[in-house]
């Protein structure tokens, strides 16, 4: 078995301590593939613990149950207020602020006639489409700052 990243035990042991429940390895296993999991782990473990407990649901016991996708959802909740999200898809080089961008539709005939792959487009964090490489698009021009509020 490949060594399990210290970005994805931290994820791990945020979620043992919100749930009081210390799972088994076959259910680890399972864990460290959920792709949610791995988007939590970008995050830091302060916010996931503020989130988790938005997210968790009591059982019997003391324990709680937390799956990963409220989970996530719930992080999302919580950082939409102070940090932008953009669309991006796999195969584009620039992030939108507009889903029906019209860069952003051309680039995925373009991708289609010339019979890329094409991506349904995704909204993430402006920090992760800037990771990926991303640059910001011409047309659609999005925002990179928070305005002031
Ligand atoms: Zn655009």
């Amino acid at each position: 078995m490949r060594p399990i990243p210290e970005r994805l035990l931290s994820v791990l042991n945020d979620f043992q301590q919100l749930t009081n429940v210390i799972l088994e390895p076959a259910e680890k296993a399972k864990f460290f593939e959920d792709e949610a999991v791995g988007r939590l782990s970008m995050h830091p473990s302060p916010l996931r613990i503020k989130a988790g407990k938005l997210a968790r649901k009591e059982k019997a016991g003391g324990t709680f149950i937390l799956s990963a996708a409220k989970w996530i959802d719930s992080l999302y909740d919580l950082s939409e207020r102070n940090s932008i999200r953009v669309w991006i898809t796999r195969g584009g080089f620039r992030f939108h602020e507009n889903r029906n961008c019209t860069a952003l539709a051309e680039g995925q005939s373009k991708a289609n006639e010339q019979g890329k792959d094409t991506y349904n487009p995704q909204f993430v964090e402006l920090v992760e489409a800037i990771r990926y490489g991303k640059k910001p698009c011409l047309v659609c021009k999005p925002k990179t700052k928070k305005a002031k509020e």
